[in-house]
């Protein structure tokens, strides 16, 4: 057929489009996957290296290990994109393609909470929570504040599942009554999509002594008095501060003039963006739903089947349903799990569990996604 997609970015959205196009044609479609890392590494990994479930290297997928026929993987960094001319500039050379899906997540802008950088721990990025290992096992009691300067933030659970993950590890280590666990967030409940769910993370927050500080946001640090500066006026000391970082486009989606409001405008039943036969998914996208893994992965399948229906001249029809499962640590390895519809008019947000035997589940989702996109055996904790 001769046609060429090019993928930017090889996360949950990219891997998930070029694993199904490689299913769907096989070498028949020449599908190029262009991305700056080494490897993929899941969100809920960097929360189980940095509480030291397992180790950076166990949970780091390289791309040269991935062989999906027809997919060629380009490392490189990306450095303009052209979506009128479906082309990007990076530093291995240009690219152009039939068509073009911009894949790129979310980026972190550390600077927009000052004093973050200086005394604060961010713990959204690889780098960031890997080498929050060595500092948490190293704490020996103190105040924790756990913070989030302003939303959209990736997976909206983990800031509640680090709160849990942490008074676990702090009993276990014999010194939960030597600290307190603050958590702050601009939400009213912890996760807002479901009752359920927040009701239960709220219960198990006040046995836990966790300090919910809901409706608010941490604005800045203060360095010198190690205090959060919250945006309701008050403030909170800290030993030691775990935040979320404000979100934004990487730079270049930004810089290519591809944003309304901050992130890429598209059709959320298509993912298609105003550009024809350019297509946004995952964190980067405007879609309405959640920055999270599951939904990025949907979406991307979406937009794969409609590209796919292009390729071979037919109509296509595929449409993002806004459905995805989220799976939520509640600490001592028990797992919850909520059902999430965005679009639907059906219940939002039912809670199953928590319990010890979905924590199977949950390494079943990881497992699942690598043997597909890296054709390899792995379970997320090891
Ligand atoms: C602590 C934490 C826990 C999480 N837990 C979960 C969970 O349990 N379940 C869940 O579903 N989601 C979870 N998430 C969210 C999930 O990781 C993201 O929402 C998901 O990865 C988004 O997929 P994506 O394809 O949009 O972007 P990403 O997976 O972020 O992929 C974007 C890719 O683009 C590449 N890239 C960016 N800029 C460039 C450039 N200029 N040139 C080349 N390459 C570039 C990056 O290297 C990256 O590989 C969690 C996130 C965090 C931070």
């Amino acid at each position: 057929m001769g046609k060429r997609v090019v993928v930017l970015g090889a996360g949950f959205g990219g891997l998930e489009l070029s694993s199904i196009l490689s299913e769907e044609f096989g070498g028949d479609l020449d599908v190029v996957l262009i991305d700056k890392s080494e490897g993929f590494v899941f969100g809920f990994s960097k929360l189980d290296v940095m509480f030291g479930r397992t180790t950076a290297e166990h949970v780091l997928h390289r791309y040269k290990d991935a062989v999906n026929p027809g997919v060629t993987f380009v490392r490189a960094e990306i450095t303009g994109i052209d979506a009128q001319a479906k082309r990007v500039e990076t530093t291995a050379g240009s690219f152009e393609g039939d068509f073009l899906v911009i894949a790129l997540g979310a980026d972190y802008d550390v600077s927009r909470t000052p004093g973050l950088a200086e005394v604060g721990h961010e713990f959204y990025s690889e780098a960031g929570a890997f080498a929050l290992r060595e500092t948490l096992a190293a704490f020996d009691g103190g105040n924790v504040v756990i913070g989030i300067t302003a939303g959209p933030f990736k997976c909206p659970p983990a800031p509640s599942e680090t709160a849990l993950m942490l008074d676990a590890m702090l009993r276990e280590r014999g010194i939960r009554e030597l600290c307190t666990i603050s958590l702050v967030m601009p939400f009213p409940r912890p996760i807002p999509p479901s009752p359920d769910a927040s009701a239960a993370l709220l219960e198990v927050f006040a046995e836990r002594d966790v300090a919910w500080h809901p409706d608010t946001n941490v604005r800045s640090l203060d360095v010198e008095e190690r205090v959060a500066r919250l945006g309701d006026g008050s403030a909170l000391p800290f030993d030691l501060y775990l935040g979320v970082p404000v979100h934004r486009v990487p730079a270049v989606v930004e810089a290519s003039g591809l944003t309304v409001d901050g992130w890429v405008p598209v059709d959320p039943r298509t993912l298609e963006t105003p550009w024809p036969d350019v297509f946004a998914v995952g964190d980067c996208a405007a879609v309405g739903t959640p920055r999270a893994g599951v939904f990025a992965e949907r979406q991307a399948a979406t937009a794969a089947r409609r590209i796919a229906s292009r390729v071979r001249d037919e109509a296509g029809d595929a449409a993002y349903d806004g459905r995805g499962i989220c799976y939520i640590e509640f600490g001592g390895d028990e797992i919850g799990i909520v059902e999430v519809d965005f679009f639907g008019d059906r219940p939002r947000g039912t809670l199953q569990g928590p319990s010890l035997a979905l924590a199977a589940d949950k390494q079943e989702f990881g497992a699942s996604r690598v043997r597909r996109w890296f054709a390899r055996e792995w379970q997320p904790v090891g």
